[in-house]
């Protein structure tokens, strides 16, 4: 049809009313293919709120997309190791993946300002930081040119706690010789300071606690570390949890799906993917305060580490960023721009919202 009768007709059409139903053409609606990708995850679905960020994140691209593009997120174990999402994506084995990026630090330091830091932001900074100061962006570079992956921050836990002790610690020289389940950069820091980290799953943390054959172990929060039943084997429970100030999720996207997809199923993705970051935070926020309750009225002891232990333990935290900075560029570049950021909004919140924090929560 040439294009000037078309538009008669369509102005006729129109006058009568009946435009949809003469003129649902190709010109008007573009039709968009549907796509069904599975998703694997780092988590098992029993983490009910970590593992809801990737459903959340997976119902959203749905209801975006009118349906047409379909997600399936998998438990740990399902597609890949919890801990190889960011290695399955990369190779292409599975398009998308939902993950703590902080678990492949053995790959490239950067990976843990994906998602958290000793002593590094909190949920506010690190949003601050990610969406609105850069880090999003610098991050997505090196991501692409290191592993062929984008991503984006997609759920947070907010401050975990410090974990569970079946003694309690009251200067540096108690931790020494402890066993202690802490995977990471805080398993570094730790070890620095003497004491045996290990990375445990999930699943066997409570025999290990149990049996002795570690004397501590950190996990989340009240809400999660509340299933596990930690306090029925080790009576002190610790905060903050230093090493992880509120640690970020993502979705990792591999590069060259990513470029596949139609623009506005990209655009999906990444309205979806916030939706997960405030969503996940919303429920732990909803959910840790009860599960805290019932840690107490089971007889919970709660004990915030000593200024000595966290003064070593940010003094050790230090000289491991002096170091991954001498040895690795791109963690030395992003280390600065993140390091001010950090500092600078530290001394805006420290005036306004903390003050305002420890008038509202200070005698609850
Ligand atoms: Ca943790």
């Amino acid at each position: 049809m040439k294009r000037r009768a078309f538009l008669g007709l369509a102005a006729k059409a129109a006058a009568a009313g009946a435009a949809s139903t003469v003129f649902a053409a190709p010109n008007i609606i573009i039709a968009q293919r549907n796509i069904r990708w599975q998703m694997a995850t780092s988590w098992p679905t029993s983490l009910d709120t970590i593992y809801g960020g990737a459903q959340i994140f997976a119902e959203r691209v749905a209801a975006l997309t009118g349906g047409r593009f379909q997600i399936t997120p998998e438990p740990a174990g399902k597609l890949s190791k919890g801990t190889d999402i960011l290695d399955v994506v990369q190779q292409g084995a599975v398009p998308i993946g939902h993950t703590a990026s902080y678990y492949y630090v053995g790959k490239s330091p950067i990976t843990a300002f994906g998602t958290a830091l000793p002593f590094g932001m909190t949920l506010r900074q690190q949003n601050a930081w990610l969406y609105e100061g850069g880090g999003l962006q610098l991050l997505q570079e090196v991501y692409r040119k290191k592993f062929g992956v984008i991503q984006f921050p997609a759920g947070n836990t907010g401050a975990q706690m410090g974990g569970w002790f079946r003694k309690e610690i009251k200067s540096v020289d108690d931790l020494k010789g402890l066993k202690m389940r802490i995977p990471g950069l805080g398993g570094e820091v730790m070890t620095r300071l003497g004491v045996t980290a290990q990375n445990l799953p999930r699943g066997e943390i409570f025999q290990a606690l149990q049996t002795g054959t570690v004397d501590a172990a950190e996990w989340v929060g009240p809400y999660d570390d509340e299933k596990l039943g930690f306090f029925k084997v080790a009576k002190f429970y610790y905060y903050p949890g230093w090493w992880e100030p509120a640690p970020t999720l993502e979705v990792e996207v591999n590069i060259r799906e990513w470029e596949r997809l139609p623009k506005e199923y990209q655009e999906a993705i990444k309205s979806a993917a916030v939706e997960a970051n405030m969503g996940m935070m919303a429920r732990y926020d909803a959910r840790n305060a009860a599960a805290l309750k019932k840690l107490l009225d089971a007889g919970v002891q709660l004990r915030q580490y000593p200024k000595s232990v966290i003064d070593a333990a940010k003094k050790v935290a230090d000289e491991i960023y002096a170091e991954f900075s001498s040895k690795d560029a791109d963690f030395k570049r992003i280390f600065t721009e993140w390091k001010k950021f950090r500092d600078e909004t530290g001394r805006w919140f420290g005036l306004n919202e903390y003050a305002m924090e420890g008038y509202l929560f200070g005698n609850m």
